[in-house]
């Protein structure tokens, strides 16, 4: 039998984020700053990698004003006037890809970004997002969580400043390089659709973005226009690969929170809490039929407000979706119209 060798565990070697107009330096030429959020999740992170006599941007915080003023000062304070290249866009979350279109009409730089991303983003600003009504309704969503839902579109397009016209596609396999640095570029699913990431063998750094994340576990939800979606399939075997592809002892530069090292057993940590939370599902299936609603408060007992109640719900019928693919739990309507598991 082979034996793993235990993952070194996680540790953090910048623990102290940077202050607000504030830059903190954490590889040669890499530089860190941290932009302020309005949810519960107040943060995000912005890297600038040294890119001849500029600076090549990975992400760009949400598109709200108080960002905007960051920026600025950033700009004219540690970045010392220097221009920006081009921007990095991890995946098409707002509070990642929320200035693209100020920055880049600003600068008349390049957008570099997953194709599928990029689709994403554009498709939210046309999408009838009260069509979407039915999935919720099918799986047992009460209506107030389904009004909140089937609206939260709009609030997307507040928190975004557009996208430019075209864009450079960041591609699995492919590469980017850099102020003379490489980076090989690596997509998984489950979070977003095709979230980028960045790994310079080299100076042996990796930009999660948000697929690997310490002190939460990413959302990880199934979205009304593909309702049969395994995103959770696709974020183990995202995360499978992450431990095959990238080093064990490599400095991890996530999307929120602090820089880490330890990647491999933090991957580790998230499959072993998906793999509980199927453990409940079946436990909660085994004994009487269920719809994705009933479900919530068992994977998530504390949410109660409608509008955690929809991330909730989603993530639980990512779960499901994962189950039913492996074989482990049925769907079936019954004459009521609901969507109702119960295990095999
Ligand atoms: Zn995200």
């Amino acid at each position: 039998m082979l034996i793993q060798p235990p993952a070194a565990p996680i540790a953090f070697p910048y623990p102290e984020p940077p202050e607000a107009g504030c830059v903190t330096e954490v590889a040669p030429g890499v530089l860190w700053a941290r932009f302020w959020l309005p949810f519960r999740l107040n943060h995000v992170n912005m890297y600038l990698i040294e890119d001849g006599d500029g600076w090549m941007a990975v992400d760009t915080g949400i598109g709200l004003d108080d960002t905007k003023d960051a920026w600025n000062s950033l700009l004219e304070g540690p970045l010392r006037g220097r221009r920006l290249t081009g921007i990095v866009a991890t995946h098409f979350h707002p509070d990642h890809i929320g200035l693209v279109g100020w920055l880049t009409e600003r600068f008349g730089m390049p957008l570099h970004m997953p194709r599928t991303e990029f689709l994403t983003a554009l498709a939210i600003q046309h999408r009838a997002f009260a069509a979407n009504r039915p999935f919720y309704e099918e799986h047992g969503l009460p209506k107030e969580a389904t009004d909140l839902v089937t609206t939260n579109g709009h609030g997307y397009l507040r928190l975004v400043t557009g996208l430019p016209t075209q864009f450079h596609r960041l591609v699995m396999g492919g590469r980017l390089t850099i102020g003379g640095r490489r980076f090989d570029v690596l997509t998984g699913g489950g979070h977003a659709p095709e979230q980028a990431m960045l790994y310079c063998v080299e100076d042996n750094i990796f930009f999660s973005a948000d697929q690997v994340l310490t002190k939460i576990s990413p959302n990880i939800s199934v979205q009304p226009m593909e309702p049969e979606a395994d995103p959770l399939g696709a974020y183990l075997s995202s995360l499978t690969h992450l431990r095959e592809a990238v080093a064990a002892d490599v400095l991890v530069l996530p999307g929120h929170h602090v820089p880490f090292t330890g990647l491999h057993a933090r991957a580790g940590e998230l499959a072993a809490h998906h793999a509980e939370r199927c453990g409940l599902i079946a436990a909660a299936c085994a004994t009487a039929p269920r719809t994705a609603t009933d479900l919530v408060p068992i994977l998530f007992p504390r949410v109660t407000d409608p509008h955690q109640m929809g991330f909730a719900f989603s993530e639980v019928v990512a779960h499901v979706n994962y189950m039913r693919n492996r074989g482990e739990l049925v769907q079936f309507r019954e004459a009521d119209g609901v969507l109702r598991m119960r295990t095999t």
